[in-house]
């Protein structure tokens, strides 16, 4: 039998129902386990505890699968847990004003390190931990008999799949390679996602809510998006009817894609402003040559993605809100957010507080903003909440 024996103490998590097990928790590894085999977790005492996956390279050593000791882990494992994720987003699924959205969010769906995107009717997939990678094959052929979808594209190429020590990978898993973009609608807006060369499966998914709220601010304000990517605030932004918006990202594809997605909507790429560069930057230019905006959104990617990176983050986090709040004309609204899984939501409030006091201005939070319903937190894995932002308003 593969298992793993806790030390004493370390099975108060795994009873608290969290999924992950650190190296550091483990006393004794026996039965030989290989990356993504199954493995039984003990006690100290040698009580059972949960099933999980062993990650022989991992400082997360083992994501548990169940604690319940009658369900195995086999195909119809991953069907059930499969199923009942999908059928969870129902919601998603009637509303004709959306057509892509999250099908699986991983440890909260039950689903250690594993991701699937819906593009209308193209799928996603990520496998990003080594337990997912051992039932790549079956998993695959699960979501494709399901008969609802003509294609799978894999984007098994993240960064946290290193981390596992699984390659790198990316290729169309059933059906045809997509060509080209897929045109998806969110909020009743379109957009262009390229689902092989995109960030992350192609589009923030995580975003909708909060575009739409976006959107029920701005209009006849001036609008300054930062870290833009395809557009999405930008579009949004638009079809609240903002009186002008400029959109700055680093990545000359994005922009490329967001002019595109901007047109694609029925507004004018050329009557918004452009800005190819570092938002760190740009926004010092702004306040160098005396720009103001009245509302402005910062969305940059994960700056922690791990606890350790916390400090170095935070000082990122806090020169981009300080920048912005000086550039914030009176009563201007700053939508600040973080992906940062290190960061906490309080953690992010205290940062952004900070940045306002040395920004010498005075605001209140008038929302506090999160991921939606598709992108669900397990009550047991508080990390799943890695999305938090606020909407605060200048006095
Ligand atoms: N707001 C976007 C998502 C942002 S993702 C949306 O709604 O879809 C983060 C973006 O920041 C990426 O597009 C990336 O290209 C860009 N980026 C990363 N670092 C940057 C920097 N220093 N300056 C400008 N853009 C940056």
């Amino acid at each position: 039998m593969k298992s793993i024996r806790l030390k004493r103490g370390r099975e108060r998590s795994v009873m608290r129902r969290h999924p992950w097990i650190f190296s550091g928790a483990i006393d004794r590894v026996e039965g030989d386990p290989q990356s993504g085999d199954t493995v039984e977790v003990f006690d100290h005492a040698g009580a059972w505890l949960a099933r999980g996956a062993y990650s022989p390279i991992s400082s997360i050593r083992t994501r548990i699968w169940t604690w319940n000791a009658d369900e195995g882990i086999d195909a119809g494992f991953f069907k059930q847990r499969i199923d009942a994720a999908v059928d969870a987003r129902g919601a998603l699924r009637d509303d004709t004003s959306v057509n892509a959205y999250r099908e699986i969010h991983a440890e909260s769906d039950g689903l250690p390190g594993l991701i699937l995107d819906r593009y209308v009717d193209l799928r996603v997939v990520q496998f990003l931990t080594a337990g997912v990678e051992a039932w790549r094959d079956a998993i695959v052929s699960i979501l494709a008999s399901s008969g609802e979808c003509a294609g799978i594209y894999e984007r098994s190429d993240n960064e946290a799949r290193e981390k596992e020590g699984l390659p790198q990978r990316a290729l169309a898993a059933f059906g045809e390679e997509p060509t080209g973009e897929t045109t998806i609608l969110e909020n009743g807006l379109q957009f262009l996602v390229d689902v092989r060369q995109g960030q992350k499966t192609g589009f923030y998914l995580d975003q909708r809510e909060n575009r739409r709220i976006v959107r029920s601010l701005v209009r006849g304000k001036d609008v300054l998006d930062c870290f833009c990517y395809t557009g999405g605030f930008t579009v949004s932004a638009l079809a609240g009817e903002a009186k002008h918006v400029v959109s700055v990202d680093s990545s000359e594809n994005a922009l490329a894609l967001a002019r595109r997605n901007v047109s694609l909507n029925g507004f004018s790429a050329d009557d918004c402003d452009w800005i190819q560069g570092d938002v760190f930057a740009e926004l010092r230019a702004f306040r160098d040559r005396g720009a103001s905006f009245d509302v402005i959104i910062l969305d940059p990617p994960r700056f922690a993605p791990t606890a350790a990176t916390k400090q170095r983050a935070a000082r990122a986090y806090k020169d981009i809100n300080l920048l912005a709040f000086k550039l914030l004309r009176q009563h201007g609204k700053l939508i600040t957010f973080s992906c940062s899984g290190g960061v906490s939501p309080a953690l992010f409030e205290k940062i952004v507080a900070g940045a306002a006091v040395d920004a010498a201005i005075s605001a209140q939070i008038v929302k506090w903003l999160s991921q939606p319903q598709d992108h669900p937190v397990s009550l047991h894995f508080p990390e799943g909440r890695y999305l938090k932002g606020l909407v605060c308003r200048l006095a």
